[in-house]
């Protein structure tokens, strides 16, 4: 028997359509490309969002044809995604930090036929759109002024397209398992693969992750987005936003720290979300300028391991909570998040800390499972290694176009690639990504675990841990620290910062100081870079022996 309730299919031009009838006056204030702050309303970005749409139509983009964009958050690009998704078509956010050749691949895979850029851009571009040849046009997300002198022939304007078609424009109509978005992830092997999100899925990762537990935010919020629209989404802020009718603020291209806190500050932001790095950045600018945080409350801090630095610091000089998150452009991307439950919740400070540095636990419908190599299950006792697998209706089912074959196992789970600790309470702990953990004498270390302790080091700016070919143990760890500017170090006082707060066997065999942590296009520390740079190096450990 079938239940008699509403067919409202979950399409996200209803999250829009909801934010301009209860939300129309709640601002969307941008830092513009151009570079002064533009302020706007949900009700405009609606009727804006709407114009573009008819424009699309226009150009003759049909429901499933794929509309890219390259671009920082702004409004602008929040009226892109909603003038593309509302009429059928398949919005595909394409990360600027990507190679060259790596987003002429994905341009192609996708087949894109039109391509929002921000003038940033434009250079690039115009130099890779020989090379795509499905794009039909490129519409330069500013106005007629600033296309002036544009190296794109052809290209049009946003401003223009926006003035020059009416409002009226259908949105939805369609099943909402129709595809909505389209994100490549970052391909640490082989090509990059795209996830595929639906209307259903993104509609409910925005439900689950207003959740209190979750992201949590009100209509009572002012919201700065730190996280980039063209990596997993801004963990979807730009739908969480508009559904509870939040302020947004949005920072375009300048994330540094000084930047961020201007607008923070100005806002009056209460939320914020990035990765370790941006935060890393502003405190170091808070605290060189004796900098003050007076209205945020909470940050969500997620992408890699936070460092318990950052958390003490934004805690116990700013008096701001932070929480961290998992997830990854497979699962929309939010996955866990390390909010108490009551049990942790009444133990002190310091012991919720140990908590707040794992991953967190999942909302309700997302399933984790914790398995060996052959597939059984491991205990949750919060120290046993497994393999991470995910399930869930904002989950990954295939790659598009069916790259990489059958990804879920029999039970239709998805083996992120991370390996894992679940604990009793749930609480899920990322020890390593496999083809980073470190195999010494048939043994697991985590790298970054190491590394985390590591960068906590008063000297160091930024460290990282690889595991090198060891004749006894197979592989041994190794420490590269890049230090703060004018600061000198040695060996031997980063492995007595370590001592004692990692195992003895998991220590280093050497720390080698570099000028350079590479970090890939979605701000996570190269590794792959790195092991390649130091294919030649030979531990000390390892000569001895040799040598013996
Ligand atoms: P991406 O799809 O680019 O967002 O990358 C997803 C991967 O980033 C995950 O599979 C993890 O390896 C890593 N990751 C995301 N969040 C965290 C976190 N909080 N701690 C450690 N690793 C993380």
């Amino acid at each position: 028997m079938l239940g008699l309730m509403q067919n409202w299919p979950l399409t996200v031009d209803k999250i829009l359509d909801h934010a301009k009838e209860w939300h129309g006056g709640r601002e969307v204030v941008s830092r513009s490309v151009e570079g002064p702050i533009v302020r706007t309303t949900y009700g405009q970005i609606h009727e804006r969002a709407k114009r573009l749409s008819n424009a699309l139509k226009g150009l003759g983009v049909q429901p499933g044809d794929r509309v890219a964009t390259l671009a920082w958050n702004t409004g602008r690009h929040i009226e892109a995604w909603y003038g593309i998704m509302g009429i059928g078509a398949v919005c595909h956010t394409l990360n600027p930090r990507l190679f060259a050749e790596q987003l002429v691949y994905i341009v192609n895979h996708a087949e894109d036929k039109v391509i929002f850029s921000d003038l940033t851009f434009l250079p690039v571009l115009a130099e890779l759109l020989p090379k795509m040849p499905s794009v039909q046009h490129v519409i330069v997300m500013s106005d007629d002024e600033h296309l002036k002198g544009c190296p794109i022939p052809g290209a049009l304007s946003f401003e223009a397209l926006v003035s020059q078609h009416s409002a009226d424009c259908v949105w939805g109509g369609f099943d909402e398992n129709t595809a909505a978005g389209l994100c490549y992830t970052s391909g640490t092997t082989g090509n990059p693969k795209g996830v595929l999100y639906s209307h259903r899925s993104n509609f409910l990762h925005t439900l689950v992750t207003m959740g209190v537990d979750v992201l949590g935010i009100s209509a009572k919020d002012t919201v700065l987005p730190v996280v980039p629209m063209f990596h997993a989404n801004a963990w979807g802020l730009a739908l969480s936003g508009p559904a509870s009718g939040a302020k947004l603020v949005m920072p375009g291209q300048k994330l540094d720290g000084a930047s961020v806190h201007e607008l923070l500050e100005s806002e009056q932001v209460t939320f914020s979300a990035a990765v370790p790095t941006v935060w890393q950045m502003l405190l170091t600018h808070l605290r060189e300028t004796n900098g003050k945080l007076t209205s945020l409350k909470r940050v969500v801090i997620g992408g890699s391991a936070v460092p318990e630095a950052i958390v003490r610091g934004f805690r116990d000089e700013f008096g701001v909570d932070v929480t961290h998150a998992w997830g990854m452009t497979e699962t929309s991307p939010l996955g866990t998040q390390a909010t108490p439950n009551a049990a942790i919740a009444a133990m002190s400070d310091e012991d919720q800390l140990r908590y707040k540095l794992k991953q967190g636990r999942p909302p309700v419908t997302i399933q984790l499972a914790l398995q060996d190599d052959a597939g059984a299950d491991l205990p949750h006792d919060g120290t046993t290694f497994g393999k991470l697998k995910v399930k869930g209706p904002f989950v990954v089912g295939e790659y598009f176009r069916g790259d990489g074959g059958a990804i879920l196992d029999e039970n239709g789970f998805f083996d992120t690639g991370d390996v894992a600790t679940l604990d009793e309470h749930g609480f899920m702990q990322i020890t390593d990504r496999a083809k980073d953990v470190i195999k010494s004498g048939g043994e697991w270390i985590s790298s970054i675990e190491i590394e985390n302790i590591a960068a906590g080091h008063p000297k160091a700016a930024l460290a990282a841990v690889i595991g090198v070919y060891h004749p006894k143990w197979d592989e041994r760890p190794l420490l590269l620290v890049r230090l703060k500017d004018g600061q000198e170090g040695t060996k031997e006082e980063f492995l007595a910062f370590l001592e004692g707060k990692i195992a003895k066997w998991w220590t280093p065999d050497d720390v080698v100081f570099v000028d350079d942590i590479p970090l890939g296009a979605t701000g996570k520390i190269d590794k792959k870079l790195i092991r390649d740079r130091m294919k030649d190096y030979v531990l000390p450990t390892a000569q001895v022996r040799e040598k013996a």
